[in-house]
């Protein structure tokens, strides 16, 4: 198969083609990143003419640098959902219009579904498989017993990480998205402040994020009207270590109660460094092979749509021109009944 997949659910305008769903011919991200900076984030009217100047240019380019034409393409992959709606709908809209004037099948694909896929460029899924998806908007343990099926075991109650990544960056003074510095920060300091682990010790799969945001923002306001200097390094450590620690332990409590063959880490903060060595380290301990996303594969791309949409294509699923955005789109979903 030879797929032209589009994402457009956030803040990069991304076109790619995929040939058998696991090898990339072209993927092409424009971010956004400059001109949501100044506001401290993704500003969504801002987004979706953002995505709009884009698209065209990400389209050509990505055929071009591919070097195939539209009359080689099998289908046509798009993130429906969740996401911003206007930004959701540029993509949509191209996608149909280049399918209805080429009369290919267009795929409807789940942006998570796509963060989870983005592995099938090292290795194809093994199920069945639990995969813990961590981005900007979410924070889940997805249960997948066969190929299209997924169903959320554990997801966060408040915000999610990468989410919490760039509010706690941003008293630090970092630019969003903070997670890639507070990263680097974290590893050149050391836990020396105490931070909460919200729902560590509780008989189920979920988390809390919005305990360890407030405590970490009061440490730094109560630091500055007292007058004294804490160590940014230091703070980040002790951040990372508080997520780090929420995150293994559900994961590890996750694989104790289903029968996985496979773990994948996916989503833009499984980027993480601190977060990729401790949840390889807890997982290959239980015997569980860990699998994890190309680093530059982790964060908003077409590439993992496509790839997603490869396997949704072999199991039948189409959406025909009424396909509408779903920002909120839910993530569970059985590829072998009609969707
Ligand atoms: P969603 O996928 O839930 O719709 P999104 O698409 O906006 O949200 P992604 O692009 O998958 O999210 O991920 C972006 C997030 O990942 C940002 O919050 C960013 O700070 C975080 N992130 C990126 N790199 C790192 C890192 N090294 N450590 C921690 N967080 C990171
Ligand atoms: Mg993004
Ligand atoms: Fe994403």
């Amino acid at each position: 198969s030879l797929i032209l997949a589009f994402e457009t659910s956030c803040d990069e305008t991304s076109v790619a083609v995929i040939k058998d769903g696991n090898e990339i011919l072209s993927n092409v991200v424009a971010t956004q990143i400059k001109s949501h900076q100044r506001f401290g984030g993704v500003v969504p009217e801002v987004a979706s003419r953002h995505h709009i100047e884009q698209i065209t240019i990400c389209l050509q380019q990505a055929l071009a640098e591919a070097h195939v034409t539209y009359a080689d393409l099998t289908g046509v992959a798009i993130t429906y959902g969740p996401g911003l709606v206007g930004s959701l709908l540029v993509g949509i809209t191209a996608a149909k219009a280049v399918a209805w004037a080429h009369q290919l099948p267009l795929i409807p694909v789940n942006h998570l579904a796509g963060h989870i896929y983005a592995t099938n460029f090292v290795q194809p899924v093994h199920f069945p498989a639990v995969a813990l998806v961590v981005s900007g908007g979410h924070t889940e343990l997805v249960w997948m017993p066969a190929e299209g099926e997924f169903k959320i075991i554990g997801e966060t109650r408040d915000d999610a990480a990468g989410e919490t990544y760039d509010k706690i960056g941003r008293v630090l003074g970092i630019n969003y998205p903070a997670g890639p510095t507070v990263d680097q920060w974290a590893h050149a300091g050391h836990e020396t402040f105490q931070f909460p682990r919200a729902m560590i010790k509780e008989d189920n799969l979920d988390f809390s994020f919005s305990g360890l945001k407030s405590a970490f923002i009061n440490t730094v306001h109560h630091a500055d009207q007292v007058g004294t200097s804490l160590n940014k390094q230091d703070l980040a450590a002790s951040f990372q270590a508080a997520v780090i620690d929420v995150l293994v332990t559900k994961t590890t409590e996750a694989l104790a109660q289903y029968p996985a063959q496979e773990f994948i880490l996916a989503g833009g903060v499984a980027a993480n460094q601190g977060l990729r060595s401790a949840l390889q380290k807890a997982v290959t301990a239980k015997g569980i092979p860990f699998v994890m996303a190309p680093r530059k594969l982790c964060g908003d791309n077409a590439a993992m749509i496509g790839a997603a949409g490869a396997m949704l294509q072999r199991h039948g699923a189409h959406a025909d021109m009424s396909l509408n955005a779903e920002p909120g789109l839910e993530f569970e979903w059985q590829a072998a009944v009609p969707h």
